[in-house]
């Protein structure tokens, strides 16, 4: 890569926040099946079979989501302030807020209509509530969103600066990776439709994607992330006069139970730690080490 594609300006919009979420889908998917349902509909786990892309599996399930919280947003709806009145401010939705912190809009567009009843509860006490034609106008403000070009720039700024922060995180890529091995594995490839015969041939048999060697930059970004060493025995690898054979980068969830070709599901191990685990799932490990 050149110029500036290996650059990203970090805005840190909600960075946090979305990635406690995807490590909590990626450690525990039964738990959000309804959540992800909409992201495997229609074979749609068809759309990680491609060899190393660079939109990676966790990319995908990101912008997935980051959707999902400029959704729940519009319930309440979620506000924030606009405007350089900070006693009368107006009211902007989240993903309009976002759209100016990136500068991928001159100006917001959409203001939160201020009305609110007050209405007695059961238990004679008076409260504030959001009237449903506010809720709506927020709602049919992030349907408009969804279907423009910016949204999807924002989503996608969003996930490169999540990925950043998560790429580290070996056991939540593990776990992403398992779950999507699940889906992968129910695949026939003799059922995949005639106008997707190209995926078809990724394929090696039922449930398994053919062996595709990692190209130099994926096998960069894991060497670098391991810093060097075996991510089981903690041997330091960046000795070796070729640092980047085939041998040392190991899917964490192998090929033949539905892994992915994917950067996330890659991990550096010394010739003798692959060897040992071969076509095993083991635990990936938990150990780091420290920048200094
Ligand atoms: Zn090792």
């Amino acid at each position: 890569m050149t110029g500036k594609n290996q650059w990203i300006e970090h805005e840190y919009f909600r960075t946090y926040r979305i990635a406690t979420r995807v490590e909590s889908v990626s450690l525990n998917p039964f738990n959000y099946l309804r959540e992800l349902e909409a992201l495997f509909l229609e074979d749609g786990i068809l759309e990680f079979a491609p060899s190393w892309q660079k939109d990676t599996a966790l990319h995908r399930l990101i912008r997935y989501i980051a959707d999902d919280f400029f959704s729940e947003d519009t319930t309440g709806p979620t506000c924030a302030p606009w405007g350089s009145d900070p006693v009368h401010p107006k009211w902007i939705l989240p993903v309009d807020l976002a759209l100016q912190l990136y500068g991928l809009s001159d100006e917001p567009e959409f203001f939160i209509p201020e009305d609110r009843n007050i209405v007695q509860g059961e238990d004679g006490i008076y409260r504030q509530v959001t009237p449903p034609w506010v809720e709506n106008a927020c709602y049919e403000r992030y349907q408009y969103l969804r279907l423009t070009q910016v949204y999807e720039d924002l989503l996608a700024r969003i996930a490169e600066e999540v990925f950043f922060v998560m790429f580290l995180n070996r056991r939540a890529l593990e776990g992403l990776n398992r779950h999507l091995a699940g889906h992968l594995g129910d695949i026939d490839p003799a059922y995949i439709s005639e106008d997707s015969m190209g995926l078809a041939r990724l394929f090696s048999g039922p449930g398994e994607l053919k062996r595709v060697r990692p190209p130099v930059w994926a096998k960069r970004a894991v060497f670098y992330r391991e810093r060097g060493r075996c991510a089981s025995c903690r041997t330091d690898l960046s000795g070796l006069i070729d640092t980047f054979p085939d041998s040392n980068y190991d899917h964490m969830i192998p090929l033949a139970r539905g892994g992915l070709n994917d950067l996330t599901n890659l991990q550096l191990l010394c010739g003798r730690c692959n060897l040992k685990k071969s076509d095993r799932i083991t635990a990936s490990s938990k150990h780091y080490r420290r920048w200094y």
